[in-house]
């Protein structure tokens, strides 16, 4: 529940309200019990009661895709306490579904890798896209950023070596989300990001300068990590 509290703007929409929350940045499913007493500090920025509920079975969806194609011992450890969860809960059926609905097995020397197909799954780019924002917002890029400057893709991972070595790696806990940006890459950009969820899942996201402009991504092959 929502607290009343002094005035303030939330990070996504900027409507000033005194009816907010602390949303998290990434979201708090994403961390398992083991990470409790991390001293890595959560990021969280202030959010309206309505973006902030927005997203709340969109982070359901996103935790149980990034941990069912990641492979590090956090998604496992993730994966496996939201399955215990799920099989008690009303929705749970609906839940499994809509991630097998998304998955593909692939067969790759000998092994069974899954590909997810991010184009039509909305709910995982929206919360990429939050997260995002909410980044902008933590590092004062942006007060609020509007969820239409925001464009993001699924792409391979890992990266080539070398790709990163000249940018500022972030991260809040590296085995759950690692990230890097740029400012002013091009001329119609603000600022450009890769984001890696569980050391295996990646996403390059893109901040157009104005609303109307949306970028041409090169063409990327669907992709995600093995098992
Ligand atoms: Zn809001």
């Amino acid at each position: 529940m929502a607290k009343k509290r002094k005035p303030t703007l939330c990070s996504y929409c900027g409507e000033v309200t005194s009816d907010w929350n602390r949303e998290h940045v990434i979201p708090a499913q994403l961390y398992p019990l083991s990470k409790s007493k991390s001293k890595v500090q959560r990021l969280v920025v202030p959010s309206c009661r309505r973006c902030n509920s927005s997203w709340q079975d969109d982070e359901v969806h996103f935790r149980n895709m990034m941990t069912f194609i990641a492979s590090n011992p956090v998604s496992k450890e993730v994966w496996a306490t939201a399955m215990r969860h799920l099989g008690n809960q009303p929705d749970g059926l609906r839940r499994s579904l809509e991630v097998l609905q998304r998955i593909e097995p692939v067969e790759k020397d000998g092994t069974t890798d899954y590909i997810i197909d991010t184009e039509g799954d909305e709910k995982v780019m929206r919360v990429v896209r939050k997260v995002i924002r909410g980044l902008c917002h933590h590092h004062r890029l942006f007060c609020a950023l509007p969820d239409q400057r925001v464009h993001a893709k699924l792409t391979e991972y890992p990266f080539p070596a070398g790709m990163y070595d000249d940018l500022t790696g972030h991260h809040r806990e590296r085995d759950i989300l690692e990230y890097w940006f740029e400012l002013d890459q091009f001329e119609e950009a603000h600022s450009v990001w890769t984001l890696v969820f569980f050391g295996s899942v990646a996403f390059l996201g893109y901040v157009s300068a104005t609303e109307e402009f949306s970028p041409a991504w090169p063409h990327m092959r669907k992709g995600g990590g093995g098992r």
